[in-house]
């Protein structure tokens, strides 16, 4: 089966595409494909958003289409970011975001998160099926490591025992949101 990632975020297509290597015929990302598509993903659950950009992107390709929407859900805050994970801070800029996280939780004690992974795999005959992941940890109160994307550098995997920005892509996939929810999704196929 050929597939087509519903992204636009080169390390997202590129984690995705590492999770799943071997499972498809051959992957490409919008970029790849010239589809020039940004679906507005104003869902209100990750499984929604999920949805909106598989069946949006599925109007520009004959494929299969993998779409995944992620937030990172902090405890103190209610489960904020949630949904609003990308535009935290408004402009969708990362290190904005993780700024306001870290502000946001500048007196807080309890400092627990997970993060939330919904997978959806639309069918070219419109079948979907869609999976979750999550990952549990706690929001550090400064960053740490260079590597990953998004708020990995201030979350702190209580399994791995660092952060998933001090960590390999190899280890993150092993207990990440993605990768639990990219593997839930292959074992229902
Ligand atoms: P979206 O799923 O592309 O809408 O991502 C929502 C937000 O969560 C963005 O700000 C991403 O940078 C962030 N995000 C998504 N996946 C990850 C991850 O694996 N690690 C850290 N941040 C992530």
């Amino acid at each position: 089966m050929k597939l087509v990632i519903a992204s636009n975020n080169a390390h997202k297509i590129e984690e995705i595409k590492k999770i799943l290597k071997g499972k498809f015929d051959e992957m490409y990302s919008l970029a790849e494909m010239g589809i020039d598509c940004d679906p507005v993903e104003d869902g209100d659950t990750f499984l929604a958003n999920a949805l909106i950009k598989v069946n949006e992107i599925a109007k520009h390709t004959p494929y299969a289409v993998l779409g995944d929407d992620t937030g990172l859900c902090v405890d103190a805050l209610g489960g904020a970011p949630g949904v609003y994970s990308a535009r935290y801070a408004g402009n969708h800029d990362s290190a904005e975001n993780r700024k306001k996280l870290l502000f946001e939780l500048r007196n807080e004690s309890n400092r627990n998160a997970y993060f939330e992974t919904c997978v959806a795999l639309r069918y070219p005959d419109g079948t979907i099926i869609t999976a979750l992941g999550r990952v549990d940890g706690t929001i550090l109160t400064e960053e740490r490591g260079n590597g990953g994307f998004g708020y990995d550098c201030l979350f702190y995997s209580t399994e791995l025992g660092k952060t998933f920005g001090e960590c390999t892509a190899e280890d993150k996939h092993t207990v990440s949101h993605r990768g639990r929810a990219l593997r839930n999704l292959l074992e229902k196929l």
